[in-house]
Parts: C-alpha cells; structure tokens; sequence
C-alpha cells in the first residue's frame, strides 16, 4: 500500500526531507480498518504488543492518532473517555504539561550518549528517596528487562536457580516467568508459550497466588506481584506477603516484588509501603517512565552489588538511563504528592462504585475490586470472592467482551481483554467519571439485551 491510499492524512511535525508521518482527522478517506491493514502487511498481527490486536474481544482496533488528558483520538478523529492510559504507564493523563514540557527541553541536548548522565542519577534518588528498599537502583528499557535482570541477579546473588512464580500473575515477556500453570496445585516448569524451550523454565515453580508455598533451599527467588493486577484485581489476602516474607528468609531466598504496575500508582512507596513489606529487590516500570519506555530494579546495596560492574552478574544497555525517558519519569515523579494519591484514591473509588451501580442497575452481573488507585472488573453472577487465578478465571469472559464493545460504542476505551485493570489518572475528573459511568448504564443495558437474544 502506498501514502496515496490515504489522501486525508496530512505529514505532521516534519522538519526533514523524506519524512512521511502522518496524522489523519476529520471525514477524510482514513479509516482505522486502512490504517490496520497498512500496518497487518508488515507489522505481524498489525500490533507491537498482542493484546492491542483485540483477539480476545473481537473486532478490530481503533488507529491512535493522539491522546489528551483522560481523551485518546483515533485517525478518524472518533474521541473516546480512555481507562488503558497505556496500561497504567500515564498515570498524569496523556500528554501532561510537565511531561512534555521536560521531554521537550531536554531533547534538545541529545537523545542517547552512552555515557553518565545528571537526570539518570536524580531519578535513580527520586525512586530511592520514595521507596525505602531501594538503596540501590538501576535504570533499563522496559517491565520484561527488570523482571528479566532480578531474576539473573537473585540466580547470581544466591548461587541457586530455583525461582517461584505465582499463576496469575504477569512478569512480561521475560523466559523463565513464561511458564503454563494456574489449577490450584503447585508445578514445575513446563512452557507457558512456542519459543520458550523446557530448559528455560525448568526451574521455574508456579504456585497458587495468596497461598505461602513451603520452600527449600534451593529457591532463589519468588517473585510476586504484590497486588495481583495482570488477572484483574486481586489483593492479597491478610497474612500473605507477611507469611512470604518469613519463608523467604527461613530459607535464604530473595523476595522479589514486581511493582511494574503498583510502583508510584498505589502510592509513592508502592505496595511494600501499602502493606509493610519490605522485598530484597523490586521492579518497576510503567508510572516511572512517564510514558516513555522505561524499566528498573531497586533493592539492598549488597545485593544489587553483585550487578556488573561491581560484581558478576551482567547487565548492560544501549538505553538504559535514557535521558527523554528519564526527564519526562522525573517530571511524572515530581507531580505525584501525597495528594495527588488521594486524590486518584477518591476516583478510583467513585469510578469502582458508579460502574458497580451502573451495572447492576442495568441488570448486567459484575464487580468492580477497588485496592488502593486500582480497579479491577469481573462478568458474571459466578465470580464471587476472588483470591487467585483459579477463581478470576469464573469470569464471564463473553461478557465482558460484550460490555467492552458496547462502551466502545458508547465512546469508552477500555483494555481489550476481561483480566486487565481499569486506569484512573489525572486526566479523569469528576465530569469525565460521571460520563463514563452514564456510558457504563448504556453499555451495561445493551450488553444484557445481547445477551438476552443470545
Ligand atoms: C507491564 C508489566 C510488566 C512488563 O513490563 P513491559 O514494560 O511491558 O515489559 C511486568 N510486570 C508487570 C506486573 C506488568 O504489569
């Protein structure tokens, strides 16, 4: 397909020769079905991360022209209310001011050195200063490379291989953490996807989550999410982390929390600070990059001592620090005071109410969990108390893609797929809220007359 397919769409921000970006708005010829099927014959699946290719739901994806506040708008300039924000990672609403504006001053003097840099060092002391077990931080590119590099180091710092894993629960696409399992029972290493060979998680073990499994010593590491937010929302039940924590250390292995989501989203100190734990190493990602790609670890100077170059364990990166993705985390950091999460407390709360009223006023069977800033939803009259992977999986997943695609309608983007997380940042206000739940009451009553029809 040539440019010429799409006559409505206008080069945009284009300082050099040759440059063909482009942003298509209004009634042009641009459609979303054009636009994917342009970007189906190159890119596999159309889509850079395979949950966007709405499998799960049906259909096809709206194309992203540009995003503001609580607002995404696709290329044929159809607006809807956004409860993805990029999967969390835009915590401050798309395209915040302090975010750009940093991004903006700071692109100027270079995108990628190679070498130290001033913004890397304050945002290594911003995690640090915010979440008291990280004494030492390391900076990299994404969520997969911290969960990757915390199970290297915990390997290399124990000097065991054993790692527990919890079904249910998501660490990106990192190898040893892609591994089948999930039916109550614990079971060793067996590949959770084509391309992963049985060596690479054969010492893996995955256990049931909100359950302390008993461990020996020849366990590394588990790693957990501490909040599980990757199988809806699923908190962890009083005792767990406690209970894990003490295992942990009655047999030498490290505890490693992967805060990927809950990081600076539950609040500055993450989920340790929520629930008092502190874990020997945690990773991040998402909220800390404002949006740009972004990844680290944290955790005790003496083991983060073992990362090269102070100590054996490898790790390198032609990116990591990044000094855009550094400025524009910094940026997101500064703007998250106290208030800030009470702020995102109080809308998550009023979100995860008027959703609940809404459906169950419209007929339409579901729950909305609430931990902290974060809101899960679950389908189905079936669902009941959910404390692991087992029992998210009674959720009614028909209908929640029937309610997806009924808020689609409606002008309401959520994730396509019935285990994510609903996102609340600083782009719902109150006004946006409300129109989301009217649009959740409309939605819900169709997605009951379908399935009445059904
Ligand atoms: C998103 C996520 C990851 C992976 O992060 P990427 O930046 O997508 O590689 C890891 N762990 C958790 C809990 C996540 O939600």
């Amino acid at each position: 397909m040539t440019d010429q397919m799409i006559p409505s769409c206008d080069p945009i921000g284009c300082a050099a020769a040759g440059c063909t970006a482009t942003v298509c708005t209004g009634a042009g010829l641009a459609s979303n079905a054009t636009m994917f099927a342009r970007s189906k014959a190159v890119i596999p699946g159309g889509v850079n991360s395979s949950i966007r290719a709405f499998n799960s739901v049906g259909g096809e994806p709206y194309v992203v022209a540009r995003a503001k506040g609580a607002t995404i708008t696709d290329v044929e300039g159809t607006s809807y209310y956004d409860l993805v924000q990029s999967y969390g990672a835009v915590i401050l609403g798309h395209a915040h001011p302090a975010v750009t504006e940093a991004i903006t001053a700071a692109v100027v003097d270079g995108t990628s050195y190679g070498a130290p840099t001033p913004r890397e060092m304050k945002l290594a002391e911003a995690i640090s200063e915010r979440v008291s077990s990280c004494e030492r931080v390391r900076l990299m590119n994404s969520g997969t490379e911290a969960t990757s590099t915390a199970i290297r180091l915990a390997r290399g710092a124990t000097g065991r291989d054993r790692i527990v894993t919890f079904a249910g629960n998501f660490h990106g696409a990192t190898d040893a953490l892609l591994v089948a399992g999930g039916s109550g029972v614990a079971t060793l290493g067996l590949p959770g996807t084509a391309g992963v060979p049985n060596a690479s998680v054969a010492e893996t073990m995955v256990v049931p989550y909100n359950v302390v499994p008993e461990l020996n010593d020849q366990v590394a590491a588990v790693i957990i999410e501490p909040v599980a937010a990757n199988m809806g929302v699923v908190a962890p039940v009083a005792g767990f982390l406690e209970g894990l924590r003490a295992e942990c250390d009655r047999v030498g292995a490290l505890l490693i929390f992967d805060e990927v989501i809950t990081g600076f989203r539950l609040g500055s100190g993450g989920a340790q600070a929520m629930y008092g734990i502190t874990p020997d190493i945690t990773c991040f990602g998402k909220v800390i990059g404002g949006g740009l790609p972004i990844g680290s670890i944290g955790g005790r100077a003496d083991i983060m001592e073992y990362l090269s170059p102070l100590g054996p364990v490898f790790h390198s990166g032609t990116l990591s620090g990044n000094p855009l993705a550094t400025a524009a985390g910094l940026a997101a950091l500064n703007q998250l005071t106290p208030d800030v999460y009470i702020e995102l407390q109080a809308r998550a709360g009023r979100l995860a109410a008027g959703l609940g009223d809404a459906c169950a006023s419209a007929g339409f069977a579901a729950s909305f969990p609430i931990v902290g800033t974060l809101v899960g939803m679950f389908c189905g009259s079936a669902v009941g108390t959910v404390q692991n992977f087992d029992d998210a999986k009674r959720t009614d997943e028909a209908a929640y893609s029937r309610f997806f695609q009924a808020m689609l309608a409606e002008g309401v983007a959520m994730a396509p797929g019935a285990y994510e997380t609903i996102f609340v940042g600083l782009g719902h206000t109150g006004d946006v809220l409300d129109a989301i739940v009217a649009a959740a009451h409309r939605a819900a009553t169709t997605a009951v007359s379908r399935l009445d029809k059904r």
